[in-house]
């Protein structure tokens, strides 16, 4: 069975900051790994910096003497992508469509997806949307782990968790919702969660989250915010890091991801569940599946609690449905 996966951060993490490529690499994503693994569709993150990096994501330690500002550095991740997908067109290609998904499946191609993860780099512009759309990003997770022009991220303190989207961030959905871009809530605070789901006319998306019920942690999602997606029609891609799946725990099992998984499935229902493995974005985490190439052996045990129209569902058409409702 191929997979539809919601979250990497391969591009930044170890093509550019180890000068590798996705030929071969020492981190979790390369394509070997990904054929070896079963990917359909994987979605690329380009990362929102908070402040001024180097080439390496380094602040102090500009590579090619250069600091970028958080814009700058995405337009040069980009440019990494570009790179990547023309030096390797005959494995893998950008997808921003429907269309261009099965297209790409009849070329024997996986797809490739991209996303802005952090709105800092928009600086509150709505025309940085409308940039972000033309390069083919097609979802944008509102924060990382700082406040955004969106909003403010999840966070341990009661004050900061309950705050809500700025006008901005309100004003963002609407357009969004309109331009066909995909809202994401995974990193985002609680209050900027429950005003997504209250301006959001589209389905939205968690798309690397786990169970706050199975792992109290501020990143994870209640049972409530799960029902909310899935009653939106949204999907939750359930991520592979080990502090999200067991609290304090370094090691990510198998049972681990099958255990949230299907408790998504129970309290967002069968329709909203996804996989968001945050590889090379994981790296804290030793993982009994070792990176992508390891993906069947996840399937294997999932396939022990789902019967194979609901693996159908899981690893590709609850993906394809919101793409489609959302993106086209
Ligand atoms: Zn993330």
């Amino acid at each position: 069975m191929r997979i539809f996966d919601w979250h990497c951060d391969s591009i930044i993490d170890n093509v550019m900051f180890f000068d590798q490529t996705l030929a071969k690499n020492d981190g979790q994503v390369d394509l070997p790994r990904l054929q070896a693994g079963g990917a359909f569709v994987q979605l690329f993150a380009l990362f929102g910096f908070h402040e001024p990096r180097g080439y390496k994501g380094h602040a102090d330690d500009p590579y090619q003497g250069k600091l970028y500002t958080p814009w700058e550095h995405v337009l040069v991740q980009y440019d990494v992508f570009c790179r990547e997908m023309k030096n390797f067109s005959d494995k893998i290609a950008l997808a921003t469509c429907v269309s261009d998904i099965l297209e790409n499946e009849k070329m024997g191609k996986i797809s490739a997806l991209l996303s802005l993860e952090g709105g800092i780099p928009t600086e509150g512009k709505m025309e940085r949307i409308d940039a972000l759309y033309d390069m083919g990003v097609r979802l944008i997770t509102l924060t990382w782990n700082y406040e955004t022009p969106f909003g403010f991220p999840n966070s341990k303190d009661p004050d900061i968790m309950s705050r809500g989207l700025k006008p901005f961030g309100i004003e963002a959905i609407e357009h969004m919702n309109e331009k066909g871009i995909l809202i994401d809530v995974s990193h985002l605070s609680d209050g900027g969660f429950y005003d997504v789901a209250k301006y959001s006319k589209k389905p939205f998306i968690a798309s690397h989250s786990c169970c706050r019920a199975l792992c109290d942690h501020p990143r994870c999602m209640t049972d409530d915010m799960l029902k909310t997606i899935g009653d939106a029609g949204g999907v939750v891609g359930v991520n592979f890091y080990s502090y999200f799946l067991n609290e304090g725990c370094e090691y990510t099992s198998i049972d681990d991801v099958v255990r949230h998984a299907k408790h998504i499935a129970d309290k967002a229902g069968i329709e909203a569940l996804a996989f968001g493995s945050d590889f090379d974005g994981i790296q804290g985490s030793i993982l009994e599946f070792e990176d992508y190439a390891g993906m069947p052996r996840i399937l294997q045990a999932m396939e022990k609690h789902f019967t194979s129209a609901q693996m159908e569902l899981i690893c590709r058409e609850n993906s394809m449905r919101i793409f489609r409702d959302v993106v086209g």
